[in-house]
């Protein structure tokens, strides 16, 4: 498997502009593990559902998407995560989540050290790390099988629920960025965390925790792309964005299916940013997701 996607699917409810709240598959860990599975790679989730409904559906939809889900299990007396997104005039803004689902109640010893062994890259975002406390003890010994069986690591900040006072979120999410080969911060997490402003001073901060490759994203602005060796601009491609939600998340898992692939992490930004900015076109976290024949078609246009 080259990606392995730990964290807490939620199901979404998507304010639209006319009032009405679009139900779909939402949480950082389904929409990259969507998005790097749309992008070609062999794609798992690692991750406890609620014996209910929302969590049969998450199941349709990996099987559908062809995304491995023997790390997958069901808890019988915890639901499926769920949260509601509504939309302020600057974008989106979080609602309200609901907790204690069987996600936010993983703890270290669900954690098996095979099944991370088996994955090229582990995936992690912080929204996982903000659920619980023990959820978040279990983020950082999958992170410790992953260093183990040398498995790279990846870690994007996703601050976006805020549920954690801002020292305990800063403390958390960079001692989980010290464990990542591949940092993907978003620039405003980004600036909050680490009290800079500058997306060179940013790179470097997480270059410094010891990341090899920093992809610093910067909304309509593209990518910032820092190796030890080379930076660069990764310009985003102008398209009318209708809804960013999951913008994010399509970028990770598209960049990590491309680096999985081999290309360069430079290369790789550009698509991407290509396969962000499509999703942006239409409204939900899933629906809009780009396979990989539409992002490269969109790039030789
Ligand atoms: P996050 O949701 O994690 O804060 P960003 O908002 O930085 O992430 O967006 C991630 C990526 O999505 C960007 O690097 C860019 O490639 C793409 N993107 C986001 N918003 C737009 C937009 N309005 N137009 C084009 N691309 C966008």
């Amino acid at each position: 498997m080259d990606i392995l996607c730990f964290g807490e699917p939620m199901l979404e409810f998507n304010e639209q502009p006319d009032g009405r709240f679009l139900a779909g598959h939402g949480g950082d860990t389904s929409n990259c593990a969507v998005a790097a599975r749309r992008s070609g790679a062999r794609v798992g989730v690692l991750t406890h559902l609620g014996a209910d409904a929302a969590g049969d559906s998450f199941m349709r939809l990996w099987k559908d998407e062809g995304i491995e889900t023997g790390a997958v299990r069901r808890n019988a007396e915890a639901h499926t995560g769920v949260y509601f997104i509504t939309h302020g005039p600057d974008g989106h803004s979080f609602s309200y989540l609901r907790k204690d689902s069987a996600a936010s109640r993983i703890r270290p010893a669900d954690i098996d050290p095979q099944v991370i062994a088996q994955a090229g890259v582990l995936h992690v975002s912080g929204i996982t790390q903000a659920i619980s406390d023990s959820s978040c003890d279990a983020v950082f010994a999958a992170m410790e099988a992953a260093r183990e069986a040398g498995v790279q690591v990846s870690f994007d900040t996703n601050l976006r629920l805020k549920l954690w006072p801002l020292a305990r979120a800063r403390a958390v999410i960079h001692a989980a960025m010290e464990m990542a080969d591949i940092a993907l911060p978003g620039l405003e997490d980004a600036e909050v965390l680490t009290g800079l402003s500058d997306p060179d001073a940013i790179a470097d901060f997480y270059l410094g925790l010891g990341a090899g490759v920093v992809a610093l994203t910067l909304g309509a602005e593209g990518t910032l792309v820092a190796t030890g060796e080379r930076r660069d601009r990764v310009a985003a491609f102008p398209v009318e964005a209708v809804d960013a939600t999951a913008a994010g998340d399509t970028f990770d898992g598209a960049f990590l299916a491309e680096l999985r692939a081999g290309r360069d992490p430079f290369a790789a930004a550009r698509y991407a940013n290509a396969a962000a900015a499509l999703s942006t076109r239409g409204y939900g976290a899933v629906a809009p997701m780009p396979k990989r024949e539409a992002v490269e078609a969109f790039l030789n246009e």
